[in-house]
């Protein structure tokens, strides 16, 4: 890259300087997208100059993918098989542009219907790469192990294909026969699908989904007194109402609500889960667990690892909890007491040059390399990133990306310390692509659910250490370091609790048990009692909680948030300790994409999942944050 040079000399003492060649803007949630300086637009001309290209690109796509067709049951041979990989990869990245481009066109102008057409359009263009491929597959699996390793041997060009290839081989026992495959893919099997799995919701993901949307809240009132309406999107901000009468309120009227409905609740549940073990045991799986971690070629001793770590650590959590208590002054804590600050915000404004200035310098343990590309995709005149919000705009953040160009950085920046951390959050995404996507070829540069979300956290825990050890005002500090409680308290503790939650119920099933609401509620419970500790106070319908959860339909998904952050912290300390040599170890993981399994490529990081050291990294993070908390509070 060509300005690469050029930050290279820009970067540092004189990043604030250069920032302030910006123009200023103070964001306006209501502003038109037009009237915020275009330098904090993202540049989508990598990727597309004009929806006319984006059409122009389509139409050749869709002609070109029936040209897959000439390669079919020629695949023994290594040099047809070569020319056909390389054409499906490419025809898969090109359709790759066509999604990446219309959804970030849509996130942009929410309720523009020809942009959520084109977004339509690129998916219907991805299917139709993905079905013509599906001869590749089936001749790929039928090769015999001989054939392979001779095209391995005369084609050099099959080595980017290789790690694709061995991974689709490695589960070919439990490939059915012709019928078998055609009448799982009838009804909808994805355990083999190349699609992401949460791309295919079920009938009763869908039927969950359409149930709460169907259900009429109720009304409740807010901290002035007026009514207000109830709905699934304003809940999480009423229960983290500092009005007592009004989370409690909140929480109670939904957790109710859904208790009226228990019974159809329980079945889309019950139902989602037999379907799981369905799937499974047609593949000769032992387990739901052991069939749908094998996707990504994690055994359930990692699962089953983590649950029995982080159920071992829960006095830790009790201890929180009876923290929160006192701070809040409360003579009984309820699930609605939970997500409460217990210290002041901090009414700090952080500009985003600030934001600009302070990242890098947080995550300067990190080396030279990153320090220089973090200051490249940083700086807004490269046209990653969409800064502020506006009309129209979703709300959130994330970081897209696709073979090639650089990636795509979403925010909503307003100016605060959370701003701040988030957009340290999608840089750890984007720097993961970036590494990627360098040092890869397309085949491999992806990265898998289960290290999504270590880069991410990584730069949080960096930048949270970086402002706790630079702050100088205490109220500031405590609230700093309660954040990093409550990331861990919903990250590791509560999504092992759903890991837990969900592994109890497929085991269920498994059993024979019949799944009812009742002891859906039972096992709920039980598990609020041991995680939150005996201190904390059970309500009647807290037990409803799993009832509004979508993420127990995606088939043992939560876990990875878990392990994610664990291995995130558990990098950071190492690298904060060791230096260089756990730089090189994590960048080399950063840049390993897809191309070995990622716990394999996680290891090689110095995390290994299968033992509980980076999952008791974590808690003796939370332990000794709650330490410095208790400490705070005191004074
Ligand atoms: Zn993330």
């Amino acid at each position: 890259m060509k300005t690469r040079l050029l930050l290279l000399l820009a970067f540092g003492a004189t990043a604030v300087s250069f920032a302030a060649e910006l123009p200023s803007y103070t964001p306006d949630a209501n502003a038109a997208r037009a009237a915020i300086p275009a330098v904090y637009r993202w540049d989508l001309s990598p990727l597309f100059a004009s929806d006319q290209a984006f059409e122009q690109a389509r139409t050749k796509l869709l002609t070109e993918v029936a040209t897959l067709a000439k390669y079919e049951g020629k695949l023994a041979d290594p040099a047809t098989l070569t020319a056909c990989l390389e054409l499906y990869f490419r025809l898969h990245r090109d359709a790759n542009f066509l999604t990446l481009y219309a959804n970030v066109r849509q996130n942009t102008a929410q309720s523009d219907d020809a942009i959520a057409a084109m977004g339509q359009r690129s998916l219907a263009a991805l299917d139709t790469v993905v079905q013509a491929a599906a001869f590749i597959r089936r001749e790929l699996l039928a090769l015999p192990p001989t054939a392979l390793a001779t095209a391995y041997a005369q084609q050099p060009g099959l080595a980017p294909y290789r790690a694709y290839i061995d991974n689709l081989r490695r589960r070919a026992s439990r490939l059915l026969s012709a019928d078998g495959e055609r009448a799982l893919a009838l009804l909808g099997d994805n355990l083999w699908a190349e699609i992401d799995l949460n791309e295919l919701p079920s009938g009763y993901e869908d039927a969950q989904k359409a149930l709460l949307a169907d259900i009429s809240w109720p009304k409740i009132r807010n901290a002035e007194g007026q009514e207000v309406q109830l709905t699934l999107a304003n809940y999480s901000r009423f229960r983290s109402s500092p009005n007592s009468a009004v989370r409690r309120a909140a929480v109670q009227a939904l957790l109710g609500t859904l208790r009226q409905y228990q019974h159809a609740l329980a079945a889309t549940l019950a139902g989602q889960m037999k379907l799981d073990v369905s799937y499974a045991r047609a593949r000769g799986y032992d387990t739901a667990l052991a069939a749908y971690l094998d996707k990504d070629e994690v055994s359930p001793a990692v699962y089953d690892n983590l649950v029995r770590t982080v159920g071992a650590n829960t006095p830790l959590l009790h201890r929180y909890v009876e923290l929160r208590k006192k701070a809040l002054g409360l003579a009984e804590i309820h699930l609605y007491d939970l997500y409460i600050p217990i210290v002041a915000g901090v009414e700090k404004d952080v500009p985003f040059a600030e934001a600009r200035r302070i990242i890098p310098e947080a995550l300067k343990p990190l080396g030279a390399e990153y320090g220089r590309v973090l200051a490249e995709g940083l700086d807004p005149r490269h046209g990653w990133l969409d800064l502020y919000p506006h009309k129209d705009k979703r709300s959130g953040a994330f970081s897209s990306s696709v073979y090639g160009p650089h990636p795509f950085v979403f925010t909503n920046y307003q100016n605060s310390l959370d701003d701040m951390s988030t957009l340290a959050h999608e840089y750890g995404h984007a720097l993961h692509s970036h590494l990627a996507m360098k040092a890869q070829s397309s085949p491999n540069a992806h990265y898998v659910t289960l290290l999504a979300e270590i880069a991410s956290t990584c730069n949080e825990s960096l930048l949270s250490d970086y402002l706790v050890a630079h702050s100088k005002d205490p109220a500031e500090k405590a609230y700093l370091l309660v954040e990093r409680l409550e990331s861990i308290r919903t990250t590791i503790f509560r999504q092992t609790m759903f890991a837990e939650f969900e592994r109890t119920v497929h085991q269920l099933v498994e059993a024979g048990t019949p799944v009812t609401a009742t002891l859906l509620d039972e096992k709920y419970r039980e598990l609020l009692r041991r995680y939150y500790g005996p201190g904390f106070t059970i309500d009647a319908d807290d037990g409803m909680e799993w009832a509004y959860i979508p993420h127990f339909y995606y088939k043992y998904y939560v876990y990875a948030y878990a392990t994610g952050l664990a291995s995130g912290i558990a990098i950071a300390d190492r690298v904060r300790e060791q230096g260089e040599p756990a730089v090189q170890a994590y960048l080399g993981m950063l840049r390993g994409g897809c191309s070995k399994p990622p716990l394999e490529l996680l290891k090689g990081a110095g995390v290994d999942l299968t033992t509980p050291e980076p999952i008791e990294a974590a808690m003796k993070t939370f332990a000794r944050t709650l330490d410095e908390v208790e400490k705070l509070l005191a004074k």
